[in-house]
Order: structure tokens, then C-alpha cells, then sequence
């Protein structure tokens, strides 16, 4: 093939019929707020760890509703449980609380 200069990359569309949405249905069941969540990055914006790691509690919910539990169990890992992203949401969702179940899901489900 003719050598372009830049590459297609695969489609990034989601077969949602095809994922595993087991954590995310799992997770809902136990904090039902992260139905309420808008994805405005307010919470990301505002992370004390986000300043030194990659944690980014949007992008963690987007992991979950994607099937990619690993990628959210890994990041989540990285929170200190500061609460500061709690204080900032529009929603009022408690993103500190859901952190919490997140690992404690990954910690007693093996
Ligand atoms: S601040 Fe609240 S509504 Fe906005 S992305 Fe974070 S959890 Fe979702
Ligand atoms: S509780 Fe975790 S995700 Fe929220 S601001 Fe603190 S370190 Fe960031």
C-alpha cells in the first residue's frame, strides 16, 4: 500500500452488544449515582493526584462503561481518597465513595 504518511487507526466504535458491562452493572447496583454522572471533567480537573499521575476520575466512569476494568481498577488505584473531586461535582455524586467500592469490588471478587 501507497505510503501516505499517517495511518488509519481501527475504528474506535463500541459494539455495546459485545462488551463486558459485569463491573459497570456491578458497580451501579452499589453507587446508582454514576447513572447521574455528565462527564464534565470537573472532578479530573481538580484532582490532587491527577497533578502527578494519570488518575482522572472521568476517565475511570468511560473505562467502566466500556468494559475496560482493568484500565479503570488500575487508575483508580491511584487515588488517595482526598474526597476534593466530591466537593466539586455539579452532580453531587459521591466520586470518593464510588472510588472506595471500585477497589473494594476488585480487592473481594476474584
Ligand atoms: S464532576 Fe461529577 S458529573 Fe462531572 S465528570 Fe466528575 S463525576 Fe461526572
Ligand atoms: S478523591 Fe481521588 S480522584 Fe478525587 S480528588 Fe482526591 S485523589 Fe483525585
Amino acid at each position: 500500500m501507497k505510503n501516505f504518511g499517517f495511518n488509519i487507526h481501527k475504528s474506535l466504535a463500541l459494539d455495546l452488544d459485545n462488551i463486558d458491562r459485569s463491573l459497570f452493572l456491578k458497580l451501579a447496583d452499589l453507587e446508582p449515582d454514576i447513572y447521574k454522572c455528565i462527564g464534565c471533567g470537573s472532578c479530573t480537573s481538580s484532582c490532587t493526584a491527577g497533578s502527578f499521575t494519570t488518575l482522572s476520575f472521568r476517565q475511570i466512569i468511560l473505562f467502566i462503561e466500556r468494559g475496560d476494568s482493568n484500565k479503570s481498577i488500575e487508575m483508580a488505584k491511584k487515588c488517595m481518597l482526598c474526597g476534593k473531586c466530591t466537593l466539586i461535582c455539579p452532580r453531587c455524586i459521591n466520586t470518593r465513595n464510588i472510588l472506595r467500592t471500585l477497589i473494594n469490588i476488585n480487592t473481594t471478587v476474584k
